[in-house]
């Protein structure tokens, strides 16, 4: 796999948040959860192909869902490959040795034992990452821990654990509060009284320490990848569950846990809220989500057709991507900000634009954006957008993706970005120092070879 040069290279395409795709330099295609797929700890791998130019090459393999980096999952198999009964034994007996060493259910009766001790006894061992009782205070005891671990620190796991920092594998970047309460607030101003958070666990957080209000009806179910969060949830809270293959680690029970929650008894409205890694796959994320929203229309008893309302938050150069897989979506100009993330945190000084977006399928007009960060409401567009973003009489929409405010170029006939000028060369405007020759490498975005992300086609349509 190629380094993260790649991703890191595009204008407005920042380093960091988003690791190389598996289809980056290296030239690697998913082609998807195949139904006989083999297993490795992260449930059903995914099928892959070297691709070379664009096109595909060579011979095609399953590898894992979750792990991009093979430091973390090592799955590897050939598809047409012959797996004798020994090695099949083998891999069962790894699976199951590479689950967590307590279930869900035991985590959930060592909370309830937890919550019964004196602060005094109340300790968290930051090197496994566990509540711990006294019994066990021996094994940890030359690990580090934190004591007294109050109410309010159980209610907010997020800040408890430490955010898991594998870029490739696993990057956890917690929202900033007040994107945080911008969204919950959004949601709750739409009507919605139930969130499925997939992968934003600090949101389920901020809705879970709220229902204790008596005013306050929302409810959320966290699915995620990330098991430490079953010491604090309990199975109605949180699920197991690998967004790149769909998979339930809980089984049957644990899929209808999800699915009781997305049936709207008595007008209780749904939305799906997922943050996903950036790393990419977006083809299994999307196939992910659509499992889920069919999962809710199969409860929908009323037959409407309609779509689970989502709010998927991801990189303002993912668009085309997204709208690939699913058309109704639209892009909000809201800039995410997370807490953790130094390149993105919101600052007074030399802020550093967040590229991250809110898609959804909800009516645009009905996304209000905060005025007093400086979006506005444009008539033309009927949609709210980032101040910077001006309405281009031209191509009759705002056009500004990252909210600058671009500018309209004649002879490619849309707008582009700021730094951007039209090069005779490469028939298209680009960076002014960019090389006219064209990379071989293939694109980020598209995974087409002769461009990369910065200029990719795909990017820039409306
Ligand atoms: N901004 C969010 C967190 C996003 S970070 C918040 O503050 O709530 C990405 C999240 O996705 C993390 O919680 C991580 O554990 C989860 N995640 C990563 N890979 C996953 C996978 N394969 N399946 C499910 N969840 C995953
Ligand atoms: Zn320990
Ligand atoms: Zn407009
Ligand atoms: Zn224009
Ligand atoms: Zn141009």
């Amino acid at each position: 796999e190629g380094g993260g040069s790649m991703a890191a290279s595009g204008e407005g395409a920042p380093e960091g948040l988003c690791g190389p795709e598996r289809q980056g330099a290296g030239g690697l295609a998913l082609l998807g959860l195949a139904p006989s797929a083999p297993s490795c700890p992260h449930g059903p791998a995914l099928l892959f192909v070297k691709t070379s130019q664009g096109k595909e090459e060579g011979r095609r393999f399953y590898a894992c869902s979750a792990c991009r980096d093979r430091k973390d999952c090592n799955f590897f198999q050939w598809e047409d490959e012959k797996v004798s009964e020994t090695r099949l034994a083998a891999r069962e007996e790894y699976n199951r040795n590479h689950q967590p060493s307590f279930t869900h259910r035991q985590n959930v009766e060592r909370y309830k034992n937890f919550v019964l001790l004196p602060l005094s006894k109340r300790r968290f061992c930051q090197q496994c990452q566990r509540l711990l009782l006294p019994a066990e205070w021996e094994k940890h005891s030359d690990h580090q821990f934190l004591c007294d671990i109050s109410t309010a620190q159980l209610k907010s796991p997020s800040q408890l654990l430490y955010p898991l920092e594998n870029k490739k594998t696993n990057a956890q970047y917690l929202f900033a509060g007040r994107s945080c309460q911008f969204l919950l607030d959004l949601i709750i101003d739409l009507g919605f009284r139930r969130v499925l958070s997939v992968g934003t666990p600090r949101l389920h957080e901020m809705i879970q320490s709220k229902a204790s209000q008596e005013d306050f009806r929302v409810r959320s179910l966290l699915l995620d990848i990330d098991f430490r969060y079953s010491q604090f949830y309990t199975e109605d809270e949180f699920c197991h569950y690998n967004m790149f293959n769909h998979y339930f680690f809980g089984g049957e029970a644990a899929r209808e846990t999800c699915r009781k929650f997305l049936y709207q008894g008595s007008g209780e409205r749904v939305i799906m809220v997922t943050d996903p890694p950036f790393g990419g796959l977006v083809e299994a994320l999307a196939s992910s989500f659509k499992k889920l929203m069919a999962m809710w229309k199969e409860t929908e008893k009323e037959g409407h057709n309609l779509e689970m309302p989502v709010f998927w938050i991801f990189p303002y150069f993912f668009e085309s991507r997204i709208l690939e897989f699913f058309p109704s979506f639209s892009m909000m100009d809201y800039q995410v900000d997370y807490d953790n993330h130094a390149l993105y945190k919101h600052g007074k000084t030399g802020r550093r634009q967040s590229p991250v977006r809110i898609f959804t399928n909800l009516t645009p007009s009905m996304i209000v954006l905060p005025v007093e960060e400086g979006y506005r409401f444009c008539a033309v567009c009927q949609r709210y957008v980032s101040s910077g973003n001006q309405h281009c009489e031209i191509c009759n929409s705002c056009t500004s993706k990252d909210g600058r405010r671009w500018k309209h170029c004649v002879l490619c006939k849309k707008c582009v970005k700021p730094s951007w000028f039209h090069c005779n060369n490469c028939n298209c405007c680009a960076l002014q120092n960019h090389t006219c020759e064209k990379t071989d490498a293939v694109c980020f975005v598209c995974g087409k070879a002769g461009h990369k992300r910065s200029t990719c086609p795909s990017l820039s349509h409306t």
